[in-house]
This record gives C-alpha cells, structure tokens and sequence, in this order.
C-alpha cells in the first residue's frame, strides 16, 4: 500500500536550507509538511557530515540531567517523539549508567535527583542484577541506574525525514555547496551554488528564506553572507570494536567527559568519545592517543573490550554553541541549540539553526520552522510530532542510478 503523507494548502513561498545533515533533513520535512516549497543543498552526499558518524546514542536525557536539566528534558521528549515516529530506525534497547568508584557512586545520589528533576525514570539496581542483564559489564561496579537511553541509527532516521520532504515535492540537492550569496539592500535574495554533480556549474538559487543548518560548517558558511553565527567545530573521536559486548547503552555514572559511553551498534561496540578544539571541520582524523585512551576507556566498562578486534576508528565534528570558545569553555559548553534570525544582525531572509544534538533533531527543525515562519508572515504549526515520516527506504526506492 502506498504511504499517504497528509497535505496542506501550498504556501507561495519557496525556502532553501543548506546543510543535508540530521537537522536539515528534519528541517525540510517540517517546512515541506507546512506547505512551504523546499530546496535543501548539501554540498556531498546527505548526511555525510558529523550526522553520518555520530555515536548512535538516542540519548533519555540522563546524561545532561545534572548540569543541563533543559536539554535533559528536551532529549527525553525527543526519545519518545522519536521511537514513535521512526521506529525502524531505533533500537530501544535502554541505558546503564554504571558507577566504577566510590566517587562516582558518591554521585548516584544527585544523579537520581536530577533524572527526577527533569522527568527521565531513573532506577537503581544491584550491581549483581545490572552484571546479569550485561554479562559482559566489568565486575568493578558499585552502583548501576538503568534509564530510558537507546540505540539508533544515525542515516535511517534523519533519510526517512528526507524522503517525506521529496515525497511532498522538496528538491534534495545532493553534491551542491553553497558557495556565495546575493543580497540587496540588506536582505539575502539568492544563493549562489556550485552543483559538483553536474561538472560543478555555478547557479543563481532565488528564495524567499535561507537557513544555514550547516552544523561545524555554520560558522564558514554564515561567513559568506557577512555573517558571524557563533559555532564552535571540536573533534570528536570514536572506536568500535567487532562483537556486541553489551547490548544497552552503558555509561559511566559521572558528569560528562570523553571514553565514558559504550554503544551497541548493529554487531559492533562503540567506545566514545573525546572532545578538542579544531580550525576547520573538514578532514579530521582520530590520533593515536585518542585511539589507546578510547581502547582503555572501553575496556574499564567491558572488559572484552581490551582484547576485541578493532573495526574501526573515527572522528566528527561537533557543532558546539558559542563563538571561538577556549578548551574549557568547549567543554563547559550545553548541548543546547538555537535559532538565530539574521535580522538582527541586519540582515534578512537568513537565519541559521546552531548547536543541538541529533536526538533533538525534530525540535530544532521544528523552532526553526517557527521562525521561518514568523519571518515570512505565515501561520501554519509543526505537523512534524503527529506525522510519521515513510520509510527510509522510500529515500532510495525508484531511483535511477
Ligand atoms: C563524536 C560525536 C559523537 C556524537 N554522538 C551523538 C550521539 O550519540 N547522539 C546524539 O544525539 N548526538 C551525537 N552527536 C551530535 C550530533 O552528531 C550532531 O549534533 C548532529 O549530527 C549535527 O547535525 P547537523 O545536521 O546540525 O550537522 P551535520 O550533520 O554536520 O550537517 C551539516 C551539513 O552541512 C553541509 N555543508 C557544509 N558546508 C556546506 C555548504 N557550503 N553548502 C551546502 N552544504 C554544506 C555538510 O557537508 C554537512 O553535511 C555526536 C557528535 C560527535 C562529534
């Protein structure tokens, strides 16, 4: 049976995102369900950016729950928008936060409170019970909290959001960057993009609002209309071994620092991540210290870890909030996201969406939209927590090579 997206009256506004990743993607299907005509650029393949390489991590919240209860709350909101709208893209196969030291037990105490705070169920459970349900656990631990965190699928969720957007009549710009803007008098009116597909010609792409949702790029390409949007790219490093050594979510019971989760992906384990500050977010490599720190890190949470054939290792960038941070500062930076209307900045018909994390894609598309929105005069609310996306597969279906 074919998948009938529900639709609206057609809006005559056209509005161009750049940037294929996890919030563009969401970004398009949210503008696309309200009825605007959409154009979303990505200058290589989608979701090739940090998207396409992140931990896989469909966070409940509990690991910001402490030291930022407003994206925790937000993150547990999206797990169960997400497992409802998207669920063959996710494994719900729930969090561990273990405790390997008394100071980390010592932290269990505000760690529940703080999970209660921001509405994320948390519960405590013998370290006996919590080495039953994951045999393969390290025997050094002293306090475990079981919590609603999950496995999910870093393409599938944000393809199925793409699909729905084409579905609606989006143009999905593949291989196309963008490369320059036109303004008059103080407002964007075009988008100058070189289509690396079709023997990198350049075009003129008119529209009545652009969105950078360009992540670690935001900063480069808000740069070429003028603009300064406040992201920070740091270099994040992974390293998945072959085997499921667990098969929940398992985290260190400790505020959050680098080697400190261990996901289940497919017949893998990922061991991540680590944190620096980098220049540019192009072409970033894990180095070799970051690759024995991960090995360590994995095995003080699973053993097997130590010894498991390694599959691979790599490195994203991550689009912190805030302009040229320091390394503390990188640090101490939320995981929250904002969108930023350019207008204030004295210049129109661009805003960007900044920050975030790939389990709150929906709501950064969604106030993103809302801005979008409220720029272009129109009334039309998010259809996007009512409206299931089709399948990711519909992304690849019918398509001529
Ligand atoms: C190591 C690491 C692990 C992480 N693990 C998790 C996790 O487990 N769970 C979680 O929820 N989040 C996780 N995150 C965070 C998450 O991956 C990011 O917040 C999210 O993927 C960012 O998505 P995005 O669409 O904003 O950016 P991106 O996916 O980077 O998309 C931006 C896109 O813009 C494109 N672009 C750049 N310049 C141009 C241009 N000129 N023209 C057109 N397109 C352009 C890029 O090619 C890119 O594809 C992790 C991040 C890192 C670094």
């Amino acid at each position: 049976m074919a998948f009938e997206i529900p639709r609206v009256d057609p809006l005559p506004f056209r509005v161009a995102v750049i940037g294929g990743g996890g919030t563009g993607a969401a970004l398009a299907w949210d503008l696309a369900l309200r009825g605007f005509r959409v154009v979303i650029f990505e200058r290589g393949e989608f979701l090739s950016g940090t998207t396409g390489r992140h931990h896989g991590q469909l966070h409940s919240g509990a690991r910001y729950a402490s030291g930022d209860p407003e994206i925790a709350r937000e993150c547990m909101a999206e797990t169960l928008a997400l497992r409802r709208l998207v669920p063959d893209a996710i494994e719900y196969n729930g969090g561990l936060f273990v405790a390997l030291d008394g100071e980390e037990a010592a932290y269990g105490g505000r760690f529940a409170e703080a999970c209660a705070e921001a509405g994320i169920p948390a519960r405590e459970v013998s370290p006996a019970r919590a080495r039953e349900l994951e045999p393969g656990l390290s025997s050094r631990v002293e306090r475990a909290f079981l919590v609603p965190d999950g496995t999910f699928d870093a393409w599938r969720v944000p393809a199925a959001f793409l699909a729905g957007a084409r579905e609606l009549g989006a143009e999905l710009r593949p291989w196309t960057g963008v490369v320059g803007f036109d303004a008059t008098d103080g407002r964007v009116t075009a988008a100058r993009v070189r289509d690396r597909a079709r023997a990198a010609a350049e075009n003129r792409i008119e529209a009545d609002c652009f969105v950078i949702a360009c992540g670690a790029w935001g900063g480069t390409v808000g740069a070429l209309a003028g603009l300064e949007v406040p992201v920070t790219p740091a270099a994040g490093s992974m390293l998945a071994v072959k085997g499921r050594l667990c098969d929940m979510v398992i985290s260190r019971l400790r505020p959050p620092g680098d080697g400190d989760i261990l996901v289940p992906q497919r017949g893998l384990s990922i061991i991540g991540s680590t944190q620096r500050l980098v220049e540019s977010p192009d072409a970033l490599l894990p180095t070799d210290e970051e690759i024995a720190f991960l090995r360590q890190s994995g095995a003080a949470l699973a053993p097997a870890f130590a010894d498991a054939e390694i599959d691979s290792a790599w490195c994203a960038a991550r689009p912190l909030f805030g302009s040229a941070l320091d390394e503390a500062a990188g640090r101490a930076a939320s995981r929250d996201f904002a969108v930023l209307d350019h207008e204030t900045d004295g210049m129109a018909g661009i805003a960007s969406v900044v920050g975030g994390k790939a389990t709150t894609l929906r709501v950064m598309a969604e106030k993103a939209a809302d801005l979008v929105c409220r720029k272009l005069g129109v009334e039309r609310s998010c259809r996007t927590l009512e409206t299931a996306p089709p399948s990711w597969r519909d992304l690849y279906r019918g398509r001529a090579p």
